[in-house]
């Protein structure tokens, strides 16, 4: 099942030549040996990468892109933006959302992504009752990952106040949870994916102004109790607002308070953690925690940008979502990321340093290592025991032409050129060929279906 001889394949230790990987009967990587030649009969591929994860994904608002992009009554903000996010969320069904998560998964694969992490917090009908089923909008994003073959981590959000202090707005109904019901889900997600090695669940509180500090505590102690290394997921500071509130109801900065209330490892994933001050960035970053950054979406919605040299300059780590789904390629993620920093600093080549002077290649390698700790599962690396989530690129295309070892890196992320992915595998399956997935014109017929029902 889905063995492969590659011309050049990107290891743990860098780039081998003539690799061959054999996945095993469970969909990981069996071995690998670089050096040998291809057996007689196997098809040969150019260029193998691991699959990038993408650990920020909220799938419905794929079916919003682009429809925010009008001047509003008032000033435009990612306030103005939210109304419209929860106007549009309001109509949303499990069968609707089920469409277009596969749609946007099919998509994520199509670009290189194997892994998503589903930051879910649509739990319930639009007047804040749940579904006969309490679990149903959380399945739906489940089979979507089944029906498209992407890899998931499953991260179901707790929700519970509408601001530091302040109850929840009626927008806000359909993603309230007490903390009992809160865990019923997380448990029985736990249940509906065990045994499933491409599929794990973490918990995702949503953020500081949407769970008090007990119930972060308390959550984050159960938790614990249930999975001692599962991944847990929190938005921090995305908005200079969200920091002034914080700071008038608590006296505390968002990092300061986060820092305060609760244990931050290596489990931690920080979504954007956009405003951060000179001690919460180092101590931070000292605790091992990922920040999961969402270059395209943090431009979108105004939200400012990251610290990263100083956060790369503190041994931080990093890995990239595509949050709102205003760009679905995990290069152009990271270009943003780049060019981002140079627009600020007006200097080049920002991400490299001393000892990873390539731009392109340190922030690819990153941004895998960092995704395989987010998602807590063993992705990101060609390496027998990972999983055999890989890309094939095509490495005839122009943008890669003469390229070698991290040069090849650099023009992956920075050069110009579509269309290079070639096949993609999730589990050691195929899932995409010739640039194609499986099911791309079926997913892309139920979606139109399912937007055309919601913005009727
Ligand atoms: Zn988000």
């Amino acid at each position: 099942m889905g063995v492969i001889h590659a011309r050049k394949a990107l290891l743990p230790g860098g780039w081998a030549d003539d690799v061959l990987v054999l996945p095993d009967a469970a969909g990981a990587i069996a071995s690998v040996e670089a050096g040998v030649p291809a057996p007689p009969g196997l098809e040969q591929v150019g260029l193998l990468l691991p699959g990038v994860p993408d650990v920020h994904s909220h799938a419905f608002q794929r079916a919003m892109a682009g429809l925010a992009e009008q001047l509003p009554e008032g000033e435009a903000s990612f306030w103005t933006w939210r109304g419209v996010m929860y106007a549009f969320a309001g109509r949303m069904t499990p069968e609707t959302v089920r469409a277009i998560a596969t749609q946007l998964y099919v998509e994520m694969l199509e670009a290189g992504y194997t892994t998503v992490g589903e930051f879910h917090y649509l739990h319930h009908r639009a007047d804040g009752r749940p579904h006969d089923d309490p679990a149903a909008m959380a399945l739906a994003h489940l089979e979507a990952a089944r029906e498209a073959g992407i890899g998931i981590t499953m991260l179901p959000s707790l929700y519970m106040a509408g601001g530091f202090g302040a109850p929840p707005d009626p927008g806000q109904r359909r993603f309230l949870h007490d903390l009992d019901a809160y865990f019923r889900l997380v448990t029985r997600l736990q249940a509906e994916t065990a045994g499933r090695p491409d599929e794990r669940v973490g918990i995702a509180p949503h953020s500081l102004r949407a769970v008090p500090p007990e119930a972060l505590r308390s959550a984050t102690d159960n938790w614990r109790s249930l999975d001692p290394q599962g991944p847990i997921h929190l938005h921090l500071a995305e908005q200079v607002r969200e920091v002034r509130e914080c700071m008038e109801a608590t006296g505390r900065r968002p990092g300061e308070l986060l820092l305060d209330l609760v244990e931050i490892d290596e489990r931690w994933t920080l979504i954007h953690a956009t405003h951060l001050d000179d001690a919460e960035l180092l101590a931070l970053a000292g605790r091992g925690a990922v920040a999961g950054l969402c270059p395209t979406t943090e431009g979108n919605l105004g939200d400012g940008l990251f610290r990263l040299p100083d956060w790369l300059e503190a041994a931080g780590r990093i890995a990239i979502g595509t949050d709102s789904h205003v760009v679905i390629d995990p290069c152009e993620e990271l270009r943003w990321l780049e060019y981002g920093q140079r627009t600020h600093t007006l200097r080049r080549t920002v991400a490299a340093s001393a000892t990873a002077p390539h731009t392109g290649a340190r922030l690819f390698k990153a941004v895998l290592e960092g995704g395989r700790q987010s998602m807590g599962r063993p992705i990101g690396r060609i390496e027998p025991g990972s999983r055999a989530d890989l890309v094939v690129l095509d490495h005839d295309h122009p943008r890669l032409t003469t390229r070698d070892g991290d040069a090849l890196l650099d023009s992956l992320v920075l050069a110009p050129g579509r269309d290079l992915v070639r096949h993609v595998m999730v589990g050691g399956v195929w899932q995409v060929r010739d640039g194609r997935h499986r099911r791309h014109d079926q997913a892309a017929h139920d979606y139109r279906n399912a937007v055309r029902e919601l913005v009727a």
